[in-house]
Formats: structure tokens, C-alpha cells, sequence
């Protein structure tokens, strides 16, 4: 085995963190699964860094074998990781931790939905594509934007934040602190809000009721009611629809990806609202970029582990060698 082209990649999720090998070629060797925990002082950092240095040697490598190291966060990542308000990690310490199982390498940071936008570029549903927007379509709605194959962080980290685009002047507030975001309309939350609502003026009379969300976010029952023919989740998807198209049109304005990849979860119910969601696209975007291709993203829960390997493998290339020193005042 030529460990040394092994890549690392790690997905630090709300639930779980996912970690797996990749070589250059984009084979995936071996992946697992750590149930997130708070890492707020050493002793935690260390236990979990600890935990990710066992799972490569369960895989029959040594750290000082790896390549690289990329490590996607769910937060905006500038100078360093800024706020992640779905986890509670220390993230300068946990970073040094992991730097302590793998010395020779420097860990590479960059944000979740990028490594996601990354890893589908490189060997998803955006292969071969110069460009690809992907947007995930989850509790909230997040995305990332790759431009020939280098991820776009911006000048603030906040680059391709289109789940925060205003949609709706004086809408629905949202957790960043505005209104009318696309998340609230175009998340899994937001679909269901927008069936509730429907549901409650009865504009339609009653509603299929055997089919009720079982929770804000369940979305996904809300797309069954909808396959079902119930009129109230028809139309909560046709404004997920047109809210979400009219915000890709804007995007694609501006930066006029080759394809939008839609993931996360609610993407699995791109049945009931992908014919209409490009209808919206094509209705709001200039005529040039109209047609755009506009897909499911289809390495669904490792696109994340595939970006960050992938990260790793270019910042390695970018930086032309690992590091060859320790540094002596690495004291933990
Ligand atoms: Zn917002």
C-alpha cells in the first residue's frame, strides 16, 4: 500500500463526525463514524483526537504514513473557525490535539458545506464540471461553491451563504438575526412551517391528515402528503420551489456555476419539486444561464469526508511538502 498518497478527511457534523482515507485517484479505503461529543477542555480534545488517530491505525496505517490532513467544520472559517452554534468544540485546542497525532502535517481547515461542494466536484455528481454550486437542503440550508477546483471562502469566510440570501423582505425572521432568509422558506423547517400555515387557513379545507409532520423538521412527511396529492404539501413545496429558484437565480448572476447539486436530506424528495424548483430558476435568471444543469448531489453522507481529503491533497500540492520539523514547545 502507498500510504503515503492516503489523504485523511474529516466531517465534523452536528451528530457525528465522519472520517475516512481517500487516496489521490479518490478511492475510498475505509470510513467510520464517532458520535459528536462537547470538546471543551483538554482532556476531551485530546480523548477525541485520540479516537480519530485510532481509527487510521485500525486501518492498518501510520500516522506519519498519511498525506494530508483537511478537516471540514460547520461554521465560517476565516483566520481561524469562527462560530459553530450546532457544536460545542474548542477549536484551536481540538486542532492542536489532532496536529499531536499527526505531527508532519499541518491540519487543514476549511467549512463543511465546501469540502461537500468539493467532494462532489471531484468525484460526485459534479465530476468533470469546471464549477458547481451545491446547495444542502437540511434542518437549514447551507452551500458551497467550488471554481476550478478550489473551494471559495471570500474575503470573510461567508462566501456562498445562500441559505441567508433575503428572499422575502420583512419575512420570516431567522436565526441570523434578518428576515426572509431562503432557509425559511426552503429548509426542511421552513417546509413544514409553510404547510402548517397552509394547513391552518383552511384554504383548502381538510387537510390529508394521516400524513402529519411528525416534528419541525419533518419534511419529509410533508413530501409523502405531497405524492399523496394533498394540496396543502403541494403548495408548501411549490413556495419552496419558487423561493429557492428566484435565490439560484440571483446566484447564478453572479457567479454563473456550470451546475447547481442539491443534497442533504430533503434532497431526497427532489421528486416532488425539482421539475418546478428549475421551472422558477429559468423563469428568474437570465437568459444565458437559464438552462443551467440542476441535480442531486449523489455521495450524500461522505461528500464531506471526499472534500476535506481532497482539501488536504491540494494545500499539500499548494505547499509543496509536509512539514519535516517538530516544533519544540509542542507541549500538551
Ligand atoms: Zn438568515
Amino acid at each position: 500500500m502507498q500510504s503515503d498518497k492516503l489523504f485523511l478527511g474529516i466531517d465534523f457534523g452536528g451528530n457525528a463526525v465522519k472520517v475516512g482515507l481517500v487516496d489521490e485517484a479518490g478511492n475510498l479505503s475505509g470510513k467510520g463514524s464517532i458520535p459528536t461529543r462537547v470538546l471543551s477542555d483538554k482532556a476531551s480534545c485530546r480523548s477525541f483526537a485520540a479516537e480519530i488517530g485510532d481509527f487510521v491505525h485500525g486501518m492498518g496505517v501510520y500516522s506519519s504514513e498519511v498525506g494530508g490532513v483537511g478537516l471540514a467544520v460547520p461554521g465560517i472559517v476565516a483566520d481561524g473557525v469562527g462560530q459553530t452554534p450546532n457544536v460545542e468544540v474548542d477549536w484551536a485546542l481540538f486542532i492542536e490535539c489532532l496536529q499531536r497525532q499527526f505531527p508532519k502535517l499541518t491540519i487543514k481547515v476549511l467549512n463543511d458545506a465546501n469540502a461537500a461542494a468539493l467532494g462532489e466536484l471531484w468525484m460526485g455528481a459534479g465530476e468533470n464540471a469546471a464549477s458547481a454550486l451545491l446547495v444542502t437542503l437540511g434542518t437549514g440550508v447551507g452551500s458551497g461553491f467550488v471554481v476550478d477546483g478550489r473551494v471559495v471562502s471570500g474575503g470573510h469566510g461567508a462566501a456562498g451563504e445562500v441559505g441567508h440570501m433575503t428572499v422575502v423582505p420583512s419575512g420570516r425572521p431567522c436565526k441570523c438575526g434578518r428576515a426572509g432568509c431562503v432557509e425559511q422558506y426552503a429548509s426542511a423547517r421552513g417546509v413544514v412551517q409553510t404547510y402548517r400555515e397552509w394547513v391552518a387557513s383552511g384554504r383548502y379545507g381538510e387537510a390529508a391528515l394521516e400524513l402529519v409532520p411528525e416534528n419541525d423538521s419533518d419534511a419529509l412527511t410533508v413530501c409523502k402528503a405531497a405524492r399523496a396529492g394533498d394540496p396543502c404539501a403541494i403548495q408548501a413545496f411549490k413556495v419552496m420551489s419558487d423561493r429557492l429558484g428566484f435565490a439560484l437565480a440571483q446566484v447564478a448572476c453572479v457567479i454563473d456555476p456550470q451546475v447547481i447539486l442539491l443534497g442533504g436530506g430533503l434532497s431526497s424528495g427532489a421528486d416532488v419539486f425539482l421539475d418546478d424548483l428549475k421551472a422558477s430558476f429559468a423563469t428568474y435568471s437570465l437568459e444565458a444561464c437559464s438552462q443551467t444543469d440542476i441535480r442531486c448531489a449523489s455521495l450524500l453522507g461522505d461528500a464531506g469526508i471526499y472534500g476535506a481529503a481532497r482539501y488536504a491533497m491540494e494545500e499539500r500540492i499548494r505547499d509543496g511538502n509536509e512539514r519535516d520539523w517538530l516544533d519544540p514547545d509542542f507541549g500538551l
